[in-house]
């Protein structure tokens, strides 16, 4: 049996930026992946903020960047900002976790590929002993002081640790189109029920002259790739393009909500397994990172007092939401008002927000990490964007106008 002082469990962003700092701190780090090679297959989209890029200590897997967005709302509504410089940058997914993994092993953390966790096999002197299983169907034993489950939304780590799951998780249908032709420093974003009920589909230039083009929504029994579909239909017509000969087909999940607990004896969840995910957007990459940062220093702290209980490890669910679940809070809450739109409220929202003084507000404040505090911004320069959609506000707020959360984006939310 190996005996490690930490087992990561997945080498995407979060599993790997984990185990660059524990290794850095010289405890021994063993990182399983179950695939063969880290980084494939891709499941995102790839759009990330500077704070990525600075989290990891490279711009070098950037393929180009974007300065605004436009959002098509379901019937004609649309509505175009555009900031003066680079607003968000479209990476090299792979790339970006070949160089988290690379930065982890020269800091001194082992990667065993094609090492897939399937069960926790039991405890020794405390200590958690993961079973993992490899491709030629041999298996071998970990015995490791804390194991991080940074193994995306399915996480088998945190079902083996009897850890709560997300209550929800949006089905997502992604394609790349090559020679696609669209304006590449902008972003696009659909809304409607018939597209992408609970989120939105996207089209995302690759600065390669194509496009990614993919829907989150919520799983009401259509499947993705039919509101893909139709979003592709949708795109062609408002866009007049033609999307033909997809490749790379992304089919996966997208976990909203936050879990009551991302820890318990022995183990930490980061990233996907933990849900920490910006239920806005779906994005997860820069809350993933900083989340598996907390939760090193956490597990540091940890084994130089040589106390892996519950308790001790409780200080990363404290930790991490002292710092992100305030955010997180106030976009469940934002996006619980936006599942409760109707289309002819989501084309009156997009129509609304077309004012010069409005776009000039989500230009200074647009932060794609931390939405509510622009959201804020709005509603309190334009009450009208409220009244339009009193049904969502009245389901939600009730007579108890104390139940809304705080939206003050704060001195920390202020535009960068
Ligand atoms: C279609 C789509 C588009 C997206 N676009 C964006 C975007 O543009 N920007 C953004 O910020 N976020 C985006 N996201 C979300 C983002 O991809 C995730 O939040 C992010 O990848 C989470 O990182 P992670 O390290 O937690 O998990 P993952 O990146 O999922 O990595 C988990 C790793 O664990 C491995 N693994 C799984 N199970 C096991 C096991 N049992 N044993 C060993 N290894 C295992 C996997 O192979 C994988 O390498 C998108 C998601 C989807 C589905």
């Amino acid at each position: 049996m190996e005996e490690v002082d930490v087992l990561v469990v997945g080498a995407g962003p979060a599993g790997c930026t984990a185990a660059r700092r524990l290794a850095m701190d010289s405890h021994s780090v063993l990182v399983a992946e179950e695939h063969d090679r880290v980084g494939h297959p891709v499941q995102c989209a790839g759009l990330v903020s500077q704070r990525v890029l600075d989290l990891a200590g490279s711009d070098g897997f950037v393929q180009g960047s974007v300065q605004g967005a436009t959002v098509f709302g379901p019937a004609s509504a649309q509505v175009t900002f555009r900031a003066a410089g680079a607003r968000a940058f479209v990476i090299d997914r792979a790339g970006l976790d070949r160089h988290l993994a690379d930065r982890a092993a020269r800091a001194g953390a082992r990667f065993s590929v094609d090492s897939k966790f399937d069960r926790l096999a039991g405890w020794e002197d405390e200590a958690p002993v993961s079973e993992l299983v490899h491709a030629d169907g041999t298996r071998t034993k970990v015995r490791a002081r804390i194991v991080i489950g940074a193994d995306g939304v399915t996480s088998a780590v945190a079902r083996a640790f009897r850890l709560r799951r997300p209550v929800e998780i949006l089905p997502a249908f992604e394609a790349e189109f090559p020679s696609e032709g669209g304006d590449d420093q902008e972003v696009e974003v659909y809304l409607g029920r018939s597209i992408a009920p609970g989120l939105f589909g996207w089209s995302i230039p690759d600065h390669d002259g194509g496009a990614r083009v993919g829907v989150a929504a919520s799983a009401d029994g259509t499947s993705a790739r039919t509101y893909f579909e139709r979003l592709v239909s949708r795109i062609e017509r408002v866009r007049g393009r033609r999307l033909r000969n997809p490749t790379s087909f992304i089919v996966s999940g997208i976990p909203v909500g936050s879990v009551p607990r991302t820890s318990a004896e022995g183990v930490l969840l980061v990233g996907d397994a933990a849900a920490q995910v910006k239920p806005l957007s779906g994005g997860g990459i820069y809350t993933g990172m900083r989340c598996a940062e907390i939760a090193a220093e956490v597990a540091h702290e940890a084994l130089l007092a040589g106390d892996f209980s519950a308790n001790v490890l409780a200080r990363y669910d404290a930790s991490w939401k002292g710092e992100l679940g305030g955010e997180f809070e106030k976009a469940q809450y934002l996006r619980r008002l936006f599942v409760r739109l109707t289309d002819r409220e989501l084309d009156a929202v997009v129509d609304s927000l077309d004012r010069a003084e409005l776009k000039g507000t989500i230009v200074a404040f647009g932060d794609i990490d931390f939405p509510s505090g622009v959201a804020r911004a709005l509603l309190a320069q334009s009450p009208s964007l409220v009244r339009l959609f009193p049904k969502a506000l009245g389901a939600l707020w009730g007579s108890r106008r104390d139940q809304l959360p705080d939206l003050d984006p704060g001195p920390r939310r202020q535009a960068r």
